[in-house]
Parts: C-alpha cells; structure tokens; sequence
C-alpha cells in the first residue's frame, strides 16, 4: 500500500517544489543514495550545492552526520570562506573539507553540485598513474573531460586552491584527485550523482581487469570517440518534463530504502 504514497511525492509534489526547496531536497537524496551505494566515508567527505538567488551561498551536511542520516531540513548553509550562515541543527560544517568545493564552486559558476567521495576502488584509480583506462563502454563516457590535480597532503592553501582551480579547467564534470578520491561536479545535483555513480563503477571494473592480469582486448580510438558522443546524446535525450529520468528513477528508489532524506 505505501508504494502508491512513495510515488505521489516525486511524482506530485517534487516537480512543484520552489527551486530553492528542490535543490535542498536533491542534496539531501544525494546524500542517501551515496550511502545505499556504498561510497560514504564515515562522516567525511562532502556533496555540496549552491542555493539559487544572488548570493554565494552552499549547502552542506552537518558535522559528523552520516550521509544516510541527512535531511533536507537540516542542511547547512555556508558562504565560500566556510562561514556558516544557517544551521537548523547547531552542528556546524567541516571548514576543512569544503576547502575543495569551495575553490570550484568560487570559480566555476556552472557548478550547481560538487559530490567528493574516497571509495575503495575510487582512491586505487586515483593511485595509478594511468587514470581511468578506456576498456570498456562504461568507461568511455569518461573518455574525455577527466581532469587530474596532484596531491599535495591533507590541508588545502589558497594557493593550491589556484592550482585545483587550474587542473579542473573551465568545462570538465570530473576531477581525480589524485592519491585520494574521485570529485564530480553538475549542472545539478541529479547530474553530479550520476556521473559518479557512472564513475565509480568505471573504478571497479578497471580494478577487477587489472587484477585479472589477463591481456585487455583493446577498442579502436574511432570507436572510443563515437561511443563518448554517443554517451552525451544519451544525457541529452534523457529529460522527463524537465527532469532526467535516472535521477527520478533514484528518488523513487530512495522513496523505498530511505524515504527520511526530504523531511
Ligand atoms: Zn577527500
């Protein structure tokens, strides 16, 4: 009986939300689905997202919340400094680890959604000088616009900061940083999630490939280029009424494994 009641919200109430409650609902989903997936790190890293209006305003989860524990209500609200501007819960923010999306978000205004994750497989393509290798169809959505910025330890300073801003580059959605974890960024929160979603399963495969130690079968490059743009048409044609299917198809999902995210 309950499905029909799940469904009802991101059917009828979620498209009528104001755009500043969307983006507040889908950061908290962002968080859930992160967690269900199984690329949460205890309670670090972040999945940041800018609130519309004028101001250079963030939201974030509070600190040392689990990701599954986020919802939208509670979220805080954080300018590019870190300096808290709302917190319904009185826990504060991780200055430190918004260090990284604060330089993205500060220079690339595309930038609706910053996801960061340290997974398993995430941080060992990290670790590889190769980055991620086209062996496959999953991984030639990544095929191009994959930036790298090297490590350069735990604390983030202003000039590193210039750096990060430097190795992102004015367009791609992906960053690996390297010898540490894997950064998505989107046009939305919908779009960061599912290119990490993407991005993660990439990580694994490659992982399971190169500890097979069998010879890759290779793809010619004119295939690897047609199936990137091929990728990018697929997101195009993908939208549902102004919204893209596969996020919808993941609210629904949260609907029944962890509804809590839009309280
Ligand atoms: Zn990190």
């Amino acid at each position: 009986m309950s499905s029909q009641t799940d469904y009802d919200f991101v059917r009828d109430t979620y498209p009528n939300l104001s755009e500043q409650e969307r983006v507040r609902v889908d950061l908290a989903a962002a968080y859930h689905l992160i967690e269900h997936f199984q690329m949460s790190d205890s309670i670090y890293t972040h999945i940041s997202a800018r609130v519309p209006g004028d101001k250079e305003y963030f939201l974030i989860n509070p600190y040392g919340t689990r990701f599954g524990e986020v919802k939208a209500s509670e979220l805080v609200t954080i300018d590019l400094d870190g300096t808290i501007i709302d917190d319904p819960c009185d826990m504060g923010a991780n200055p430190a680890g918004f260090t990284i999306h604060s330089a993205i978000h500060g220079a690339r205004h595309d930038v609706k959604c910053a996801l960061h994750t340290h997974t398993v497989a995430g941080v060992a393509v990290s670790s590889m000088q190769t980055g991620i290798l086209p062996l496959n169809q999953w991984s030639l959505q990544f095929y191009h616009g994959v930036s790298r910025h090297k490590y350069e330890g735990i604390a983030l300073n202003l000039e590193e900061r210039e750096r990060l801003v430097k190795d992102v580059g004015p367009e791609n959605k992906t960053l690996i940083l390297d010898n540490h974890g894997l950064m998505t960024m989107g046009e939305n929160v919908g779009e960061a999630f599912t290119l990490m979603y993407n991005l993660e399963r990439v990580c694994k495969v490659q992982m399971s490939v190169l500890a097979s130690g069998q010879p890759v079968q290779p793809i010619d490059s004119e295939v690897c280029e047609l199936t990137y743009q091929q990728y990018k048409h697929f997101a195009e044609i993908s939208q549902r009424g102004g919204f893209h299917a596969e996020w919808l198809a993941y609210l629904r999902l949260l609907e029944k494994v962890s509804p809590t995210y839009k309280e």
